[in-house]
């Protein structure tokens, strides 16, 4: 077991660790050739089981959570747990409609046959979770791939041990135990997984391990989905309602402190919009957390000494326009923005994942997307604009994940959009009908007619071949 995830973990490995990886293999292999995942009624009747999960061990999930994190119950009821759950009815409420062959249009020459594209499931499915989000990056994932009638194992973050935990031991007693597997461990354990051959790997983590997934993926020709991370940055417009975007943006960044994969990670305006911004962000920042932010308890801490150790390392007190205390003992930072920051500086080079904002000043949106497009592509883009030209250059111009106008985040959670990267931020996506898609491959079938019609339009076809047939 590696680095500090596993501390104040009273007997994980002792409950959970029985199986080895080949264990754990060979039985979801065993039991997606057996076919017993395939029926629409298991698939069924395991996503039932799965709300009634999320239903019933609800506390159990916020006491986990909030001891891998301190995060606030209203953040894990609303940002992890109801998310999941919502995915949930309503792949329940479509599975049936999704998984019905489709018909596409046909062509004259296939009017007497059937042209139909089926989903079948992939198999054996390995999802890695991340620790940010544990309930919604772990569960998220495995509604699409039990919709689609795969064998699932799970690899949960060792960063977030409790949550990891509850659901190596609670949520294995509501679903199929054969076909839903959950394997606990940390880069030792997971890079034993990546050993086998899996059918399908959906991974959500950093850049850095997503191409160590990658290239494991690919000594097998594996599908797989990577959800990353990176830099996503805010601009923010003149003509912006100066007020409300600025609590947008707050509340978007300080959501688990900041330690969430689409978290607006710097702001580009003039020198003019960053007063404004400054000015609106001390008021709200007091209404959120107080006058001393360390104390409140609608803030995250950040998950390890070494993450906090990072994070504190970026805060230069030259740059500091507010915030910039941090407590080590409990772990929490307060709310920091930081100004007149040199773009080589590391906190405008590596992804910050911690309540730290910097503001870079550009000239206009012209130059804010020079800048966006100089870097990695990110997971998502933020337009705070009243104007239409602004927001459509920005939209046009650049390449994100996803993008949202006039708010932060919340295109992560509107019923149908598919949710994922572009580049270093990711391949593939997933929610809603797209995580059974993702989960799902789409099999070209075609039902030939035996018709004496269709016989002679054949027989054009077969040797021995003349100029007659092909002139037709
Ligand atoms: P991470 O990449 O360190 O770890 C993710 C998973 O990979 C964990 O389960 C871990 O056990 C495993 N892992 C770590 N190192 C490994 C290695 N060398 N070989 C094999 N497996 C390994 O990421 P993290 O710290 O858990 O999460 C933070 C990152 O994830 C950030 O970059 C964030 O932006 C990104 N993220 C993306 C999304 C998304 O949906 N796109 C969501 C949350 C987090």
């Amino acid at each position: 077991m590696n680095g500090d995830a596993w501390e104040n973990v009273i007997d994980i490995e002792e409950e959970s660790a029985p199986k080895s990886a080949e264990a754990v293999v060979e039985a979801a292999r065993k039991v997606f050739a057996s076919g017993k995942t395939r029926p629409i009624d298991f698939r069924k009747d395991q996503l039932k089981k799965f709300l009634t999960f999320l239903e019933d061990e609800k506390e159990g999930m916020v006491k986990a959570v909030h001891k891998d994190l301190r995060k606030h119950r209203q953040e894990s009821e609303t940002c992890e747990i109801e998310l999941v759950a919502n995915d949930l009815r309503h792949t329940l409420l479509e599975l049936k409609k999704w998984s019905k062959p489709k018909c596409p249009e046909k062509r004259v020459v296939n009017l007497l046959d059937g042209v139909y594209i089926y989903n079948d499931p992939y198999g054996v499915v390995l999802i890695i979770g991340a620790w940010n989000y544990p309930i919604l990056l772990s569960l998220g994932p495995m509604i699409g791939a039990i919709a689609a009638g795969n064998a699932v194992i799970l690899k949960p973050s060792e960063l977030s041990p409790h949550t990891a935990h509850f659901l190596a031991t609670v949520l294995t007693k509501y679903l199929d135990k054969e076909t839903f597997q959950v394997y606990l461990g940390g880069i030792e354990e997971t890079t034993e997984l990546l050993e086998f051959k899996f059918d399908y790997i959906f991974f959500t983590g950093s850049t850095q391990v997503g191409k160590i997934i990658h290239q494991a993926a690919a000594k097998n020709l594996t599908p797989c989905t990577l959800e990353l991370g990176g830099k996503s940055p805010v601009f923010l417009d003149e003509s912006a309602d100066m007020e409300k975007a600025t609590k947008r943006i707050l509340w978007g960044k300080l959501l688990n402190s900041g330690q969430t994969c689409v978290a607006p990670d710097y702001v580009l305006c003039t020198k003019a919009t960053e007063k404004v911004f400054l000015q609106h962000a001390t008021k709200i920042l007091t209404e959120f957390y107080g006058a001393d932010p360390r104390n409140s308890t609608y803030l995250s801490r950040i998950v390890t000494e070494r993450h906090f150790k990072r994070l504190v390392e970026f805060i230069k007190p030259e740059h500091v326009a507010v915030g910039g205390k941090f407590d080590a003992e409990t772990r929490v930072i307060a709310p920091t923005i930081l100004v007149d920051v040199d773009p080589d500086d590391p906190v405008l080079r590596e992804e910050i994942f911690g309540p730290i904002m910097p503001v870079i000043n550009v000239k206009d949106h012209k130059e804010a997307i020079e800048f966006i497009n100089a870097r990695e592509k990110p997971l998502a883009l933020y337009v705070f604009t009243k104007d239409k030209e602004v927001r459509n250059a920005m939209l046009a111009e650049t390449s994100s994940g996803g993008a949202v106008v006039n708010d932060t985040v919340t295109h992560l959670i509107t019923e149908n959009l598919p949710f994922g990267g572009v580049g270093f931020s990711g391949m593939g996506s997933y929610h809603g009908k797209h995580g059974y898609d993702t989960f799902s491959h789409q099999k070209a079938v075609l039902v030939k007619d035996f018709t004496g019609f269709t016989e002679l339009s054949l027989s054009l076809r077969y040797p021995p071949y003349n100029d007659a047939k092909t002139a037709i």
